[in-house]
């Protein structure tokens, strides 16, 4: 597959940082990696740290997780570890269990050859089932095997390919990936523009690992991301959903938000959220959902998409409920009517599966009976399984300026097992204009 491949002849002398210059330790390594690259060795094969693993270690953060690359084919890997499983159609990977972890092995692979890089090559390319690419110079698929050497410029950015060999404890610097590193800076590897066509979801990479770290988007990297973020579109809604999970799930949430609206790549994620962002309130309320989140994250308690999207659509929803509210919809009618169409909506560019939605939209359909205080009611609401996100919810709706802080204070009251003050014909002009509004036998209908 080299052959033609400029590289041939300009080969690139990898830089080796020995163990007295870099601060990777083995001691920060997780047990179930140092297995996998000392079992693979033993197999005679070349095996390396690689990718998030290094550069964090090198930022002195502790890694998430850590990604093996290595020269030995999936296959092979399968053969030295019986536990390995192989996974991904798009890129081959295997995952290998050890101890309670699983370790990413990944054989390296070459950069799929682009038009640019001659007509041969790139009909060889379009052909050829395992490197594809497709017109617009997206990558389809990602097998072809390479070199140490192929598999570090076919990363995405130059502090993500950092090999650390555990022979030596060096680690093996091919892209000048450790002066970025000192720079502490985020830089494509290659053509930025040319690199994001092949894959856009390298756009919020660069956001989401910019954050992470604390570094900075080097100029030319972050040059052509407000033009190409419409590539995004491309990209499978389940990818985009994961990523969106990965940059909002996170203790960055909110600078990567900012960063996000600021490179015009929020808008091609969250179309019709977008467009409500300069509406009262919105700002605060998702603004409240990323800083509660990132709390949550920083103290290690779950977190759900539901409770994100809940936020981030739900300024959408108020806006299409609007004509019908107007016409005398109660919020109890309306909510469950219309929120399928948000979400249908929101599925054309990032997928929300099932299981997030579906609480998603109990959450909103909750909001209506936090008003109802009366009788059994408050004991009904309370034992719903969705009770205390919904709450969460009623919070921020509060502190951006859509319920009283009156009714908060009486559901928490409630919670607490006080007993919560008589519900006043109470200072909620809201929620009493809306009941108001409510047909007679109207008000009965809920989510439920
Ligand atoms: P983290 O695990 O902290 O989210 P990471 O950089 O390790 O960050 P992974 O998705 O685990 O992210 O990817 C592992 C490595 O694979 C990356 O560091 C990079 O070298 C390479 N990689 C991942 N995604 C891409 C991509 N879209 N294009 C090129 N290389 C990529
Ligand atoms: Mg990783």
């Amino acid at each position: 597959m080299r052959c033609g491949d400029a590289k041939e002849f300009v080969i690139s002398e990898p830089i080796i940082i020995s163990r007295d210059a870099h601060n990777v330790s083995r001691q920060h390594i997780s047990q179930g990696a140092l297995d996998v690259l000392y079992d693979l060795g033993r197999a005679g094969y070349e095996a390396y740290l690689v990718g998030g693993g290094v550069r964090d270690l090198l930022a002195g953060l502790q890694p998430k997780d850590f990604d093996v690359a290595t020269d030995a084919k999936p296959e092979e890997v399968k053969d030295v570890f019986r536990r390995a499983r192989l996974i991904g159609r798009r890129f081959r990977l295997a995952h290998v269990r050890a101890g309670g972890e699983i370790i990413e092995v990944a054989t390296f692979r070459a950069q799929p050859r682009t038009p640019e890089e001659g007509e041969e090559q790139a009909e060889e390319a379009l052909d050829d089932d395992d490197h594809m690419l497709d017109e617009g110079g997206r990558i389809l698929r990602d097998n072809v095997y390479g070199t140490l050497e192929d598999d570090a410029f076919r990363r995405d950015f130059t502090i993500n390919a950092l090999y650390y060999r555990v022979t030596d404890f060096s680690v093996v610097d091919y892209v000048g990936g450790m002066e970025d590193m000192a720079a502490r800076q985020i830089r494509l590897i290659g053509d930025p523009e040319t690199r994001y066509r092949e894959d856009p979801v390298r756009m919020l990479r660069a956001v989401r690992i910019a954050n992470k770290l604390g570094f900075t988007i080097e100029a030319a990297t972050a040059q052509p991301i407000r033009e190409l973020a419409g590539l995004l579109t491309d990209v499978p809604g389940a990818r985009l959903f994961d990523e969106v999970l990965k940059l909002f799930l996170s203790e960055q949430a909110e600078k990567n938000f900012d960063d996000l609206i600021e490179l015009g790549l929020f808008q091609v994620l969250f179309p019709q959220t977008a467009a409500c962002l300069h509406q009262d309130g919105v700002d605060t309320l998702i603004r409240g959902a990323l800083r509660g989140t990132a709390e949550r994250v920083r103290e290690d308690k779950p977190v759900t998409p539901a409770f994100l999207y809940a936020a981030l659509l739900w300024p959408v929803l108020r806006g299409v409920m609007e004509p019908v509210l107007a016409d005398g919809q109660t919020l109890a009618q309306a909510i469950p009517e219309l929120s399928g169409d948000v979400v249908a909506e929101q599925v054309e560019t990032v997928a929300i599966p099932r299981r997030f939605s579906t609480p998603m939209r109990e959450i909103w359909s909750l909001q209506p009976r936090f008003h109802r205080r009366n009788g059994r009611r408050p004991e009904r609401l309370a034992a719903h399984p969705r009770f205390r996100a919904a709450y969460d919810f009623l919070i921020l709706r509060a502190a951006a300026g859509e319920e009283s802080e009156e009714l908060v204070q009486w559901w928490t009251d409630y919670q607490d097992g006080r007993a919560p003050t008589p519900p006043p014909g109470g200072p909620n002009p809201r929620g009493r204009r809306r009941r108001r509004r409510r047909r007679p036998g109207g008000g009965a209908k809920t989510s439920e």
